[in-house]
């Protein structure tokens, strides 16, 4: 079934978001883009006016992640805001230093924007199901633009600690799984690794948020880190060879804990329980009910 909104999907999150934008590094960090077609006038939203023009002669200073937008700032003052949706990808093709500037493949059927770049890379955003997003924005008020202004601390920056984690915590009566979904306590949380994060914690999904010890919300922190850290890594060692998989960034083979293992045997050392699934707010939950509590 296809979710109305792309906050039901469990892919991509943080971690594959910023796979794509460190794959994307190469090609396009202090590079200028040539140009820009854009195939249609829109993905979830329209394009903003007269996108491949601002975007054509621009030097992209740098690319940076929000949450789960990659933002490219530009030489002129402007960033543009990259959103992947559910299904939106990234495919670079030509050899960075020129090379093979006319050595790509031929246009993918969903091949909705492309990015030339002066150093003969070319970037393809291909998005079947058309729930990606990209903007143009001031770059010096980019913060407040109404996608950026709401969203939580970044999980692995400095704001985000067990101090403000147990405050957006307090009196909250919703399950623990549904607060940390929420961008406005922790940014670029997703289904797959809040679940994982609870599963390594032994907290139970459905425990009201409000109802922990400070001691079990401060033990979310360091799980959150670990686990956006170990997917980031391994989203790195798929971006080693991803030219063989034919340049697609981002989305990478990677092994949970209690993600999408339902009738399987707990991982966690002496527990006997096998994993459930049962649904939250519309979405899965995998859970241990023998070591999550
Ligand atoms: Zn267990």
């Amino acid at each position: 079934m296809r979710p109305n909104n792309p906050d039901e999907c469990d892919m991509p999150e943080l971690p594959e978001v910023e796979t794509v934008m460190r794959g994307l590094a190469p090609s396009m960090e202090g590079e200028v883009i040539a140009s820009v077609d854009v195939h249609r006038p829109d993905l979830r939203w329209p394009f903003p006016e007269n996108m491949s023009g601002r975007l054509a002669g621009q030097k992209v200073l740098r690319l940076r992640r929000r949450s789960k937008y990659i933002l490219a700032d530009l030489a002129g003052g402007e960033s543009l805001l990259i959103h992947l949706g559910m299904s939106g990808r990234m495919t670079v093709s030509g050899d960075p230093l020129g090379q093979f500037a006319h050595n790509h493949p031929p246009l993918e059927k969903h091949d909705h924007v492309i990015f030339n770049m002066v150093n003969g890379a070319r970037i393809a955003f291909n998005d079947p199901r058309r729930f990606g997003a990209m903007d143009l924005l001031n770059t010096a008020t980019a913060e407040s633009h109404k996608l950026l202004a709401k969203i939580g601390p970044e999980p692995l920056g400095n704001s985000f600690s067990e101090d403000t984690l147990v405050a957006a915590f307090k009196n909250r009566s919703s399950p623990v799984k549904t607060a940390l979904l929420d961008q406005r306590i922790v940014a670029g949380l997703g289904n797959i690794y809040v679940c994982e994060v609870l599963h390594m914690t032994g907290i139970s999904p459905t425990r009201p948020a409000g109802k922990l010890s400070r001691k079990r919300v401060a033990s979310l922190v360091p799980a959150i880190r670990q686990v956006l850290e170990a997917a980031i890594k391994a989203g790195g060692s798929s971006l080693k060879d991803f030219r063989s998989a034919g340049g697609e960034l981002g989305y990478f083979q990677h092994s949970f804990r209690a993600y999408g293992r339902e009738g399987e045997t707990c991982v966690n050392e002496g527990c006997k329980g096998a994993i459930k699934r049962i649904t939250q707010s519309g979405r899965s939950t995998f859970y241990c009910n023998m070591c999550q509590r």
